[in-house]
């Protein structure tokens, strides 16, 4: 009883992945998951210049 290993599906869309281009079925589909990248979906967006932005809170946000 040996399956043979199915196709993996393509994270974006679904479809069955194309070897040339896994784990995705097309040059589109790596795009798309690039552009997630570069969009900091799954990155930690990098602050450089922000080092005043670290407090949460202004100080001087008192009742209203
Ligand atoms: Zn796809």
């Amino acid at each position: 009883m040996a399956d043979p290993p199915k196709p993996k599906a393509c994270p974006i869309c679904g479809k069955e992945t194309v070897e040339r281009f896994r784990p995705f079925c097309s040059r589109r589909c790596t795009d798309v998951d690039l552009n997630r990248w570069l969009s900091g979906v799954y990155a930690v967006p990098v602050s450089a210049d922000e080092e005043e932005d670290e407090l949460p809170l202004a100080p001087d946000q008192g009742p209203h």
